[in-house]
């Protein structure tokens, strides 16, 4: 009986294990095709940008959008960034993707401009393994000498995490950045691990409260607190502060009562296309 156990779970080990590797390789093998199908949509033009324009609370201006990548897959149709960027991240090709992110976004502020749309900021999301990329201020420094735009139209969008992996080699390339004329700010904040005595260290503009901590308000006494805190915090740093995910009024008035600047979110607008944000500027042109 004890011999029979024996054998059976040498059996189903065998199983198990053979289950396993052929798992791995089917993984792997998604991983190639997925990586060969990045690149092909680097190379084929398959990337575009869309905007999401954000809203100055005292104004009711819009003075910023944050370019946002989309994937237009000839097959799949247009895939989600939360989808991608992962494996876009995994296989490095998030470096050359996320210069193309980069160009492709001052670009089109330089083509607002010129076109004598009103003033905005684009805020572009960086990636670390792109900010951690040698010299990557002055090739930031590069795109914007390329595309004609100035560096102070220019925001970059750096996660707590980013920063964390590596605080003294982050700040210094913050530094250098802000050095050229870049603006930064603190993308997701709250969600990650920076230390509040790490923030004052960092040369940045604005946080970016997170999502996650505006969906439930008004119904959440904790979300609202810690959003209120946030709130505060930046402001004795004197730090500008922007409410991401706002779907609802109720939340506007209270990220207006707690002395929030500005805000992003569904509330005001998805994020749009080029045509369709154009069109939208041009309109609220005063
Ligand atoms: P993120 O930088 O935090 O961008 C905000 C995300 O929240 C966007 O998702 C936006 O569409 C979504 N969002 C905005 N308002 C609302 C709202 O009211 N409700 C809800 N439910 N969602 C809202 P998206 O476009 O899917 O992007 C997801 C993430 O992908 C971004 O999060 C960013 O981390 C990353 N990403 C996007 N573009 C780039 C890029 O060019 N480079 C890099 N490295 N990452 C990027
Ligand atoms: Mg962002
Ligand atoms: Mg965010
Ligand atoms: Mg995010």
């Amino acid at each position: 009986n004890a011999d029979m156990a024996m054998y059976r779970a040498k059996e189903l080990g065998r199983d198990n294990i053979q289950v396993f590797t052929e798992e791995m390789a089917a993984r792997a093998h998604e991983r190639l095709q997925w990586q060969e199908e990045l690149r092909e949509a680097l190379a084929g033009e398959e990337f575009l940008l869309h905007f999401q324009p954000q809203m100055n609370l005292g104004t009711g201006r819009i003075f910023a959008a944050e370019a946002l990548l989309r994937w237009n897959h000839p097959v799949r149709g247009i895939i989600s960034p939360s989808v991608f960027i992962p494996l876009a991240e995994e296989t490095g090709l998030i470096v050359p993707i996320g210069d193309w992110a980069l160009r492709a976004a001052c670009r089109q502020l330089k083509a607002w401009q010129d076109a004598g749309l009103p003033p905005l900021i684009i805020s572009v999301n960086v990636s670390a393994r792109q900010f951690r990329e040698r010299n990557w201020a002055s090739r930031v420094a590069e795109i914007l000498k390329e595309t004609g735009l100035e560096a102070r139209y220019l925001e970059l969008e750096l996660t707590e995490s980013l920063i964390m992996q590596d605080v003294p080699g982050a700040i210094a390339t913050m530094h250098a950045l802000e050095a050229i004329g870049v603006h930064l700010a603190i993308d997701d904040f709250g969600t990650g691990y920076s230390s509040l005595s790490a923030l004052k260290r960092f040369p940045v503009r604005r946080l970016k409260i997170d999502r996650s901590f505006v969906t439930d308000i008004p119904l959440d006494a904790d979300d609202m607190a810690i959003t209120s805190a946030i709130i505060s915090l930046a402001q004795k740093l004197g730090l500008r502060v922007i409410a991401e995910g706002v779907e609802s009024e109720a939340q506007v008035e209270f990220l207006q009562k707690a002395g929030c600047d500005e805000i992003q979110g569904y509330f005001f607008s998805r994020p749009l296309s080029a045509e369709a944000f154009e069109s939208l500027l041009s309109s609220a042109r005063p």
